[in-house]
């Protein structure tokens, strides 16, 4: 346990205890502030990020360019209703679908809302065109939201049985099993879901002819084809979009997390031909709404402007090799991932002490599993991050005798 000297923080603590629906289990600390690489609490204790708010904050903590916008949105138009078109909204969709290449967008406010979104069009898509198909093949140890149809699409075995009855229509197949999916699609099915590298699962990419023989089962079936690009999209893997590493494109694309930078904003985006609901299907009151079109709109040229992309890719390398140098002497196995989106493994169940002792040591790192350690920093870190990452990490190891 932290000591905690300053009152302000137990205060704070206790009145946390107190007052919030308890939901997870967090550590002695209260974030406070932030700046580009670095978070700081309450003591006035300094963390480098390297889990970026869960691979969201993309352009680093209290981003210029997110502040600028925010601040000039707010004093012209911050809610117009979703009843009407807005001005931030018209400019927003036209940049993300250009650069997606997808042709029409859906917004809303958290990756969960546009998967839900995604699996209402798929349905949508099975009434019209598929004879009333519904069912939606997604993977084991996916990860797609805590809705409760995004929870049911979710291929976690620990929420099989919980908050039953779950929303029917999900079929859980194996990743990377081209066999598995094919004997799972009926008549009744009307698209596959899935993300190009899972990521609350331990950061695992599909192969890319899995992925093909996909598009091949999808297109032969005229069934959706899903991309979850929640995490994996935004420049996070090296490429704007992971699809880009496969040469493959989806029929619906979702995307969150890096996408708002920290500001609340999904979004969902199709092709033409999948513009299938009428008014009143899908909507939201915050669908669209001013200050997250903004936000998006100033991270999406950011990204751009910035060559971020490109930068995930080059310092992801560099995290591979430093980490490849250090397991030369610590107990790391199976660097993986893409650009950004990194994980490895230590030994038997090791990763939550791991990172808990990195927490002690200034360095923010998740350990989604028992034996995983995933890095998703945000994509403007440098190689300076990298090496103080690294020499944390090594120390990390060696207090805890991980050899
Ligand atoms: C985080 C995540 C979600 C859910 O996003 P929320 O904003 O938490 O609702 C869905 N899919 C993937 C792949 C994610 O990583």
């Amino acid at each position: 346990m932290i000591q905690l000297e300053n009152t302000v923080t137990k205060d704070l603590l206790a009145e946390a205890e107190k007052s919030l629906l308890f939901t997870a289990r967090r550590p002695e600390l209260v974030m406070e502030r932030g700046e580009g690489m670095f978070l700081w609490d309450t003591e006035g204790k300094r963390y480098l990020d390297f889990i970026g708010g869960w691979a969201v904050n993309s352009l680093g903590h209290s981003p210029a360019a997110l502040q600028t916008a925010l601040a000039r949105q707010a004093s012209t138009l911050v809610h117009a209703s979703p009843g009407f078109h807005n001005k931030a909204m018209i400019e927003f969709a036209g940049l993300l679908t250009g650069v997606s290449g997808m042709d029409k967008v859906f917004f809303a406010s958290s990756g969960a809302e546009a998967n839900e979104s995604a699996i209402k069009l798929a349905r949508k898509h099975g009434a019209v065109n598929l004879n009333g198909a519904y069912e939606i093949i997604t993977l084991t140890n996916s990860f797609h939201g805590r809705t409760l149809a995004t929870m049911s699409a979710t291929g976690k075995p620990q929420w099989k049985e919980l908050f039953a009855p779950k929303v029917d229509g999900f079929n859980h197949v194996p990743i990377n099993d081209l066999d598995a999916c094919f004997a799972a699609v009926t008549n009744d099915t009307c698209a596959i879901m899935l993300e190009l590298v899972q990521g609350e699962g331990g950061v695992n990419a599909v192969s890319e002819s899995y992925l093909y023989g996909l598009r091949k089962i999808c297109d032969m079936y005229g069934i959706l084809l899903i991309f979850d690009e929640i995490q994996t999209g935004m420049g996070r893997t090296g490429r704007m979009f992971a699809y880009e590493h496969y040469g493959i494109k989806p029929d619906v694309l979702t995307l969150g997390k890096g996408i708002g930078a920290g500001f609340p904003l999904s979004a969902m985006l199709t092709s033409e031909k999948y513009d299938l609901f009428e008014p009143g299907e899908q909507g939201g009151t915050y669908c669209g709404a001013p200050l997250a079109m903004a936000a998006g709109h100033a991270v999406l040229q950011e990204l751009l402007e910035r060559n971020l992309a490109a930068n995930a890719k080059v310092q992801g390398e560099y995290i591979r090799k430093g980490l490849l140098e250090l397991s030369g002497q610590y107990p790391i196995t199976a660097v993986r991932g893409k650009g950004l989106l990194l994980a490895f493994n230590v030994q038997g169940g090791a990763a939550s002490e791991l990172a808990a002792e990195c927490l002690r040591e200034g360095l923010l790192v998740n350990a989604p599993g028992p034996s995983t350690i995933r890095l998703v920093p945000p994509l403007i870190v440098e190689q300076r991050d990298i090496d103080e990452m690294l020499s944390i990490l090594g120390k990390a190891f060696g207090k805890l005798k991980l050899a």
